[in-house]
């Protein structure tokens, strides 16, 4: 069956594409833009000139088109940093184009702070649709057709069913159309296309959430997973990365014979450089980041060199900056920001995303040329020390599960120095409160309070989602 999923799955796709003018196996392939990036420089000019014409939010804030200027980042100078709030305070029709709404699909972000509305028009979505096939298949290898599993966070359990349910056959939903005489009616097309693309072009499964159990079910549920794994034997397995190291964890300490999936990936929340060892030893496979959102799509993922995630700039153009909106040097910590090519129909023109990273402008060694990202947290969960440093989520999730006896681990700032967390246990195992309270202590610097608390499983935010730091840096 796997084999003949790989054989059609591809020529489904493109036929998709044709009968619904679709242009996205095209842009999925991957293109290597010259160094100096001045083939950014057009689409970016159009943008600019089409937010300028006609999306009032743009008209004030960007320059009348000026042809003498050239360069990318020149074009980008002019043009001050979007905000979450900005979309919000203007939303729908000064962020729009005021082309026909008919054509708009709206993204909604699941994030753990601000929920947003970005609308698509069909360009943007056969955009994202080229972004997600070139990142599968540049992360990992995955072509359409190989199995996958993806564990995605609890929102999606009224549609997805129970664990390893099987989904209704592409084929019994035809049969079903054609005995109901339901051939032409809109919704049963739409269910048909869906299963196709679900079934036959991705071949996916989907399994729920921890739900009830948080981050840490007990080990007869984990069980269950592991058993759907070994039974789906995917060649993808793309999941919450809470999900994918409780999971991992469960291997290892139940003894249990490794499991052996090639590539595993995030999705909805990081995976931290400290956790890749353990789901590639527990998982048989590599780990490949990727990096996207819902307003966006993939933006960028990892080469083989998995030294940073190259970013698709043929779609995007991706900035790292200070609080003023000025560049950083290459390396240096600083918020992430995002210009959509491709999104003419409600432009995101220097959007702060709420990410923090780094970038870096050197070849890498796979040979490509343009810049890649390293992103190390979400803004609003920056601790920033006693001397103005920024302690990422990578940073602070790594530095707690390296402490002697701890699994997993939560922080709040509750105000300036003073910390509480809320740590689990690894199994059979006890926190001392008073070590884990110094020890963090003195990792974060100054006199601080830190008030720890042992739990036996953290809770996710609304969505599903789980958020290990709750920092301070917007407060500053
Ligand atoms: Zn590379």
């Amino acid at each position: 069956m796997f084999q003949i999923k790989r054989l059609v799955a591809e020529p489904l796709l493109r036929l998709s594409c044709v009968a619904s003018a679709s242009n996205s196996v095209a842009l999925s392939r991957p293109v290597e833009l010259p160094a100096d990036s001045s083939r950014q420089a057009l689409p970016l000019k159009r943008l600019l000139a089409h937010a300028q014409a006609n999306v009032p939010f743009y008209h004030d804030r960007l320059q009348e088109p000026d042809s003498s200027v050239a360069t990318v980042s020149d074009l980008l100078n002019a043009v001050p940093v979007t905000t979450k709030d900005d979309i919000e305070a203007n939303f729908p029709d000064g962020v729009t184009d005021g082309s026909d709404p008919a054509d708009w699909r709206m993204m909604s972000t699941r994030g753990t702070a601000q929920r947003l509305i970005t609308i698509q028009g069909f360009e943007k979505r056969d955009a994202v649709r080229a972004a997600n096939l070139r990142m599968l298949r540049l992360a990992g290898g995955y072509r359409p057709g190989m199995p996958m599993v993806e564990i995605p966070p609890e929102v999606c359990e009224n549609v997805c069913g129970e664990m390893g349910e099987e989904d209704e056959g592409v084929l019994s939903h035809l049969w079903s159309m054609l005995r109901e005489r339901r051939l032409r009616e809109q919704k049963s097309i739409r269910d048909l296309r869906g299963l196709v693309e679900r079934n036959w072009i991705f071949n996916r499964k989907t399994y729920s959430g921890f739900g009830i159990h948080g981050s840490h079910p007990p080990p007869e549920i984990l069980d269950q997973y592991v058993a759907g794994l070994r039974r789906d034997r995917p060649y993808l397995l793309k999941a919450l990365a809470t999900y994918l190291t409780t999971i991992a964890k469960h291997l290892r300490d139940s003894d249990a014979k490794p499991l052996s999936i090639p590539v595993i990936k995030t999705m909805g929340s990081r995976v931290t450089p400290g956790q890749r060892e353990l789901l590639e030893t527990s998982f048989g496979g590599k780990f490949w980041d990727d990096y996207g959102s819902a307003e966006f799509g993939s933006i960028a993922c990892e080469c083989d060199q998995h030294h940073g995630l190259h970013v698709f700039d043929d779609f995007f153009i991706v900035e790292v900056v200070d609080a003023n909106g000025g560049r950083v040097a290459d390396g240096e910590l600083g918020w992430v920001l995002v210009t959509d090519l491709m999104n003419l129909t409600m432009p995101l023109i220097r959007y702060k995303i709420g990410d923090v990273g780094r970038i870096d402008h050197s070849p890498c060694a796979c040979g490509r040329t343009g810049p890649r990202l390293t992103v190390t947290g979400r803004a609003h969960d920056v601790i920033v020390d006693r001397e103005g440093g920024w302690c990422t989520t990578d940073d602070v999730v790594d530095f707690l599960e390296s402490q002697p006896v701890v699994d997993s681990a939560q922080v709040s700032v509750k105000s300036k120095g003073w910390y509480e967390i809320a740590a689990v246990a690894i199994r059979n195992a006890s926190i001392e409160r008073g070590v884990l309270a110094a020890s963090f202590a003195q990792w974060i610097g100054g006199q601080p309070r830190v008030d720890v608390n042992v739990v036996s499983t953290l809770r996710p935010e609304a969505g599903g989602k789980f958020r290990y730091v709750r920092g301070d840096l917007e407060r500053r």
